[in-house]
């Protein structure tokens, strides 16, 4: 039997729960020759102490040899991120998830990114998300419902027809939107592909639809050369987005209501001080953060980007990082025995609490559950929107970096 049609038939789907187009299994997909036996309930590991899960994980890893991989995003806590076999930020983890051959997928991240790893997955493949409610407040800042009524809205205007607008929207965002903009000749980006995505985009079309970034979103289009005068802000909430329809004519990007609630939280002030206090410090933000703390700083990057930068620096060179603090401390430990210093941005410290959902005790729980034939928190995107969200991804990864 051909090697794929062998992992197809290996599976038995047991029903799902049906989400804004989204098929959640939180009911184990149970391996044939397991089904007898039952899934360990996650209870049992939550009141287990964290260091005690370390051998439990690095055990059930190596029992699922090369038939699992784990993938992390910088911002997952260390107790998590040391057991990643691919690091990285949402761009090079999509590519990771689109390259490997690995049966199961199990995503230290947020829901978006095990969903877009689902849309990448080969049929035979499966994607696991340690806790189901690790979400991104930003992606959830941007509803289909709420998208087709803007659309609808530019339609209206005449603003849709032709090559009049193209939908792009940021990797963080759900699967179903990266559908809408698929089906609607748009496509994704990371932030490290922003600038790419804009310009593919603009070859095309006058104007751009960016979802739901406003940040990410300003400080591209500013970068190229757009003048704040020529964005609109589309509030979800607001009728007709709370744009009158002469400034929706005349702007070149619309711009939706969303942001990150924790790169939102730099402020210039905080640059102000870092310039204060500490001369010759060089300021490094991520492009969530807001557009007047981004003008302030020496340079703006991806996780990916900022890493890099700190990376290449001579030694002696000092950092303040304006981006999630489980990166900025992570970088800090790395750099500090090469003689660079790397500081947050902000004192009091920008975690994201989603991500930081993703415990020992879930990484465990999940991979235990698997080595004994047990997929759980399965997630599955709908076929359907699948196909236009792969649509959207696919043009993504043809853009490039
Ligand atoms: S850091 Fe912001 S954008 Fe990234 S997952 Fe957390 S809330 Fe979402």
């Amino acid at each position: 039997m051909h090697a794929i049609e062998q992992r197809e038939a290996e599976f038995e789907t047991e029903g799902g729960l049906q989400v804004n187009g989204l098929l959640l299994e939180d009911a184990p997909v149970v391996l044939k020759e397991a089904a007898a036996s039952e899934a360990c309930s996650l209870d049992n590991y939550l009141v287990m102490p964290d260091e005690s899960m370390d051998a439990r994980i690095a055990a059930a890893r190596e029992k699922l040899g090369a038939d699992a991989i784990i993938l992390g995003h910088h911002y997952q806590r260390d107790e998590v991120i040391r057991f990643a076999d691919f690091t990285g930020d949402s761009y090079k983890l999509s590519k990771a998830a689109a390259e490997t051959h690995a049966k199961y997928m199990v995503f230290c991240g947020v829901h978006f990114m095990a969903e877009t790893a689902d849309v990448l997955a080969q049929p035979w493949q499966q994607v696991i998300l340690p806790d189901l409610n690790a979400g991104c407040s930003m992606a959830d800042m941007a509803e289909i419902g709420q998208v087709e009524d803007c659309w609808e809205s530019l339609e209206r205007l005449g603003e849709t027809g032709g090559a009049g607008i193209i939908p792009l929207t940021y990797m963080n965002s759900a699967a179903n939107i990266k559908a809408f903009c698929g089906e609607r000749g748009g496509l994704v980006c990371t932030s490290s592909n922003a600038r790419a995505a804009f310009e593919w985009a603009f070859a095309r079309a006058g104007k751009i639809l960016f979802l739901p970034d406003q940040h990410l979103g300003r400080n591209t289009a500013f970068a190229m050369g757009i003048p704040l005068s020529e964005m609109v802000v589309w509030d979800p909430y607001q009728i007709n987005g709370g744009v009158a329809p002469e400034r929706l004519r005349a702007a070149k990007v619309i711009l939706w209501k969303g942001h990150c609630s924790v790169h939102q939280r730099f402020l210039p002030e905080h640059v102000d001080r870092v310039r204060r206090e500490e001369p010759g410090m060089q300021v490094v933000v991520h492009p969530e953060c807001r557009w007047e703390v981004c003008q302030k700083a020496d340079a703006l990057g991806s996780t990916e980007r900022i890493i890099d930068l700190i990376e290449r620096a001579p030694e002696g060179s000092s950092f303040a990082v304006g981006t999630e603090i489980h990166l900025v401390n992570r970088l800090a430990k790395r750099f500090a025995p090469l003689g660079k210093r790397v500081i947050t941005l902000d004192e009091s410290g920008c975690l994201c609490t989603t991500m930081y959902r993703i415990s020992p005790q879930h990484l465990a729980w999940t991979l235990e559950n698997l080595s004994d034939g047990h997929v759980v928190n399965r997630i599955r995107v709908d076929e359907q929107v699948k196909h236009w969200a792969r649509v959207a991804l696919d043009r993504m990864l043809e853009v490039g970096r």
